[in-house]
């Protein structure tokens, strides 16, 4: 049985003021739950969410990384840094990155390894827009995604990741994918590992994000392929992310 997870994204928002009353809040929220959780500050809150949480129950990861061990990379962050911070997961690939900052599947992949080499968790964002969804490319677009990590680090390596499928037209939309749609989706990516290693792909923890909020979290969880969730919005709401944590419990 995979144990579920639940990872906040905080994308580019908090304060030092705010993120110390959230962290108080989930801290004691995520007491007694059987289900790992985690956020995911901006890097420079690394040091202050990495002091509250202080090695409990919540995990710390970060929203991005180098592909560069070190070097002259103006405004990046690298692996080893993260590491020394107490992170224990790094988002790759949000579709953020992809679309906003031209991060190609090569790019992400490498992403991938860079983590992998200091033995942070990588969490591999895929997922397809709206208009791939229309023009039935979803499963494709996913494969390509995920192939192109599988082809970096062989399928061994997705033994110690996370992937997330994150549908891009669900993303801070309020638009979720329906629990049919995610289990799809979920079920091709398990597939597409499981023809390569069934072991790896049984243990592969599979989460989905894109508007996921304490009303829609206990029957997407539900979903046989479906194990935990990455929180955007939701995230930023103590009550809100605490409610899908129990969901996930
Ligand atoms: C995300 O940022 O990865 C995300 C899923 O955001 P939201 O939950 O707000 O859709």
């Amino acid at each position: 049985m995979r144990k579920k997870l639940v990872a906040g994204n905080w994308k580019m928002h908090g304060s030092l003021q705010q993120n110390a009353a959230l962290l108080e809040r989930i801290k004691e929220g995520v007491i007694g739950l059987n289900c790992d959780v985690a956020v995911c500050p901006p890097y420079p809150y690394l040091a202050q969410v990495q002091a509250r949480l202080d090695g409990g129950l919540v995990s710390l990861g970060a929203q991005s990384v180098s592909e560069h061990a070190s070097g002259a990379f103006t405004g990046e962050v690298s692996a080893d840094m993260l590491l020394e911070f107490g992170c224990r997961y790094v988002l790759v690939g949000h579709s953020e990155r992809r679309a906003l900052y031209g991060e190609s599947d090569l790019v992400v992949a490498a992403k991938f390894v860079a983590a992998q080499q200091v033995g942070l968790l990588p969490v591999l964002c895929v997922g397809e827009t709206l208009a791939e969804r229309e023009a039935g490319l979803t499963a494709l677009v996913v494969s390509r995604q995920l192939g192109a990590v599988i082809e970096a680090v062989g399928v061994a390596g997705l033994a110690s990741a996370v992937v997330a499928y994150e549908p891009v037209w669900a993303i801070g939309t309020g638009v979720t994918a329906s629990p049919g749609q995610a289990q799809e989706v979920h079920a091709a990516i398990r597939g597409q590992v499981a023809a390569l290693d069934g072991e790896v792909a049984s243990g592969l923890r599979i989460l989905y994000g894109g508007s996921v909020k304490p009303q829609n979290a206990v029957e997407l969880f539900g979903q046989l392929d479906v194990d935990g969730g990455l929180i955007g919005g939701a995230a930023l709401v103590a009550d809100d992310f605490l409610a899908i944590c129990r969901a996930a419990n």
